[in-house]
């Protein structure tokens, strides 16, 4: 598969210059940057590209042998291609360097050894409460399986031979002028080998796209964003190189009651009756588990908050690998209650709050008393 052009990627003119590309790099970062576009395979291979190219256009001695040679040239100065960007090592780049400016000398890398399986990554959907208590939960995840009709090799017969173009080395050496350039053998992708009679299943592949049932352990505590790292069980690699990593990222959903911030647990419109609220009373409230009392005072105003000890979610800490501590912390719940105006009153009901009311313009009560001596200053002060 021909590969794209890294100005396409960037979609700069070629003749741009720093600023346009990174700014165009910056653009296109963002937009498939991996963390936003969890478990979606085209954005990644996308973003792979994108930091590919930039990496390539923004480095003059690089874009220069690109403009010149394109892909094949920088394969040769251990850029593109397998194996390019972080795991690209200095040695190798000053080595491909060295041979394309040199006109040979540099070390040659011989056929590409069996490769790792791919690292996966995946969201997984936890609620409020499973969040709280910790969980054994199993996902679904697509991942390449080694081949078992072929065992991996992609061939029937199990039998593979040289590369006829390469000679099994894997590369092609090809002389232009003084440069002398290594480039991956497109017949055999590098391996040295290929294959007569293609297994069906696979299509000579040796790996097979399966759905598979992993398990994961989310501890208790965990917050959306909090990352499971399962070793081994992402892609296959080749016959005889280890799988790739698969990275849960759990994702918490809302609760219909219940507002997390941290370990602590809010429940942002507890209501109470204006009775329970001017005299006080014990009432029940709800926690994720079961329920607990919680004792009023006489004169709640509404929107108080009452916070009740040990009943939020558990604290978890992440230790500098990343992995989850779990702690016997818990966090708090807060209630902030609404003082509820009954709506719909009964006969009996009504007659009270009349005989209240009737109380209630015969005693002022401090507080309003010392308020309306104030509405009074201001009627005052503005008639003098
Ligand atoms: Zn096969
Ligand atoms: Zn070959």
């Amino acid at each position: 598969m021909a590969k794209a052009d890294y100005y396409e990627v960037l979609g700069v003119s070629r003749d741009a210059d720093a600023e346009e590309i990174g700014k165009a790099y910056k653009k296109l970062a963002r937009q498939y940057h991996p963390d936003r576009n969890i478990g979606d395979p085209e954005a990644e291979a996308k973003f792979k590209m994108v930091v590919e190219a930039h990496e390539v256009l923004i480095d003059e001695q690089k874009r220069q042998i690109y403009d010149r040679y394109g892909h094949a040239g920088l394969e040769n100065s251990g850029g593109g291609g397998p194996g390019f960007g972080p795991s690209a090592t200095f040695a190798d780049l000053v080595d491909g360097l060295f041979s394309a400016f040199m006109g040979g000398g540099g070390r040659s890398r011989g056929p590409r050894g069996p490769q790792r399986g791919s690292d996966l990554r995946m969201p997984i959907d936890i609620t409020l409460l499973e969040a709280a208590q910790g969980i054994r939960k199993s996902v679904k995840v697509k991942r390449l399986e080694t081949c078992l009709e072929c065992m991996g090799k992609g061939s029937t017969s199990g039998k593979k031979q040289q590369c006829t173009r390469c000679k099994g080395r894997g590369e092609i050496i090809q002389r232009q002028g003084f440069f002398e350039f290594r480039q991956t053998c497109s017949t055999c992708n590098g391996s040295g080998e290929t294959i007569s009679d293609p297994c069906k299943a696979c299509s000579g592949v040796g790996r097979v796209q399966v759905e598979r049932s992993v398990t994961a352990n989310v501890p208790p505590g965990a917050d959306t964003g909090l990352r499971l790292l399962l070793g081994g069980e992402g892609d296959a690699g080749d016959p005889g190189a280890p799988r790739g990593d698969l990275e849960l990222v759990v994702r918490v959903q809302e609760h219909e009651m219940f507002v997390r911030e941290g370990k602590d647990l809010y429940l942002p419109d507890f209501p109470i009756t204006f009775s329970q609220a001017a005299l006080g009373a014990t009432v029940e409230v709800p926690t994720l588990t079961g329920k607990v009392s919680l004792t009023i005072p006489a004169g709640t105003q509404s929107h108080t908050e009452f916070r009740i000890r040990g009943e939020g979610m558990p604290e978890l800490r992440v230790n500098r690998h990343g992995s989850p501590i779990e702690s016997t912390k818990k966090g708090d719940l807060v209630l902030r209650c609404t003082v509820e105006v009954p709506t719909q009153l009964t006969k009996r009901q009504e007659e009270l709050l009349r005989e209240l009311a009737e109380i209630e313009h015969k005693q002022v009560s401090p507080t309003r008393k010392s308020f309306l001596d104030k509405i009074k200053g201001i009627f005052h002060s503005d008639q003098s």
